[in-house]
């Protein structure tokens, strides 16, 4: 998140919604009638909705594999690496299905296609549970196509999404000290995020968020208003 810029719309998500996907990609495999020995989840995004094909689809090996963006001269900052080896055996003349969150520039579905193909499976078939038209990379199974962009702000990374949306936005408005509704305003404003979607996707979680934001050092409260630390 920390490439983007000011503004940007965001989606929230709940654990009923991004489940139903999960069925969805898992029927997408079954009606293709592909029928994979493993699935590799990709860290940390995919481990949901890896664990729940698993579920769907009977399979009791699940393994991981952590794609991490490299900074540095030889690669763009946008390239993502493995950043673990895999453990031998893990997909060798197996039929592979890896699984993850989202694709939007699509290139950490595609890094880990081309890892995967490398250590000989039987066949590799990719799962997102949403994609972006910005992706180049175009997954066999797809829970939803999203034709607008948005930064989606999933269940399992609610909280780290909220730090740093309402961090975001206090270090951009001029305020310096925020109650609860002006927090809402600027989350509606700069990011889309209606006070109405957010109680309905994930009731109320601000206070618990602003709490962990406090623990963190992230801001401090005094008579029901919050400012940076
Ligand atoms: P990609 O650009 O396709 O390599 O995306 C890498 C990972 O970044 C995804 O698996 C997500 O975990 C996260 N990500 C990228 N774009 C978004 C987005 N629009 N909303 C939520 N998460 C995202």
């Amino acid at each position: 998140m920390s490439d983007l810029p000011d503004d940007f719309t965001c989606t929230i998500t709940n654990w009923e919604y991004i489940y139903g996907l999960c069925r969805d990609v898992a029927d997408e495999v079954r009606s293709a009638e592909f029928d994979p020995d493993v699935i590799v989840a990709l860290a940390r995004g995919g481990w949901f909705a890896g664990r729940c094909c698993c579920d769907f689809l009977g399979l009791d090996d699940l393994t991981s594999l952590k794609m991490e963006h490299y900074v540095g001269t030889a690669a763009k900052a946008s390239d993502p690496e493995v950043r673990y080896p895999m453990p031998e055996g893990s997909v060798e003349g197996k039929d592979v299905l890896i699984v993850d969150d989202i694709a939007d520039t699509g290139e950490s579905l595609h890094h880990a296609h081309e890892y995967v193909v490398e250590r000989d499976p039987s066949a590799v078939r990719t799962a997102t549970l949403q994609l972006l038209d910005t992706s180049e990379f175009d997954p066999d199974f797809v829970g939803e196509r999203l034709e607008e962009w948005a930064w989606i702000v999933y269940p399992w990374n609610f909280i780290e999404d909220m730090i740093d949306l309402i961090q975001g936005v206090m270090e951009r408005a001029d305020d310096k000290r925020f109650e609860r509704a002006d927090i809402r305003r600027y989350l509606a404003t700069y990011h889309d995020i209606q006070r109405i979607e957010m109680e309905i996707a994930q009731p109320d979680r601000l206070d618990e968020v602003l709490a962990e934001m406090e623990r963190r050092g992230v801001v401090e409260s005094a008579d029901g208003a919050w400012q940076l630390a």
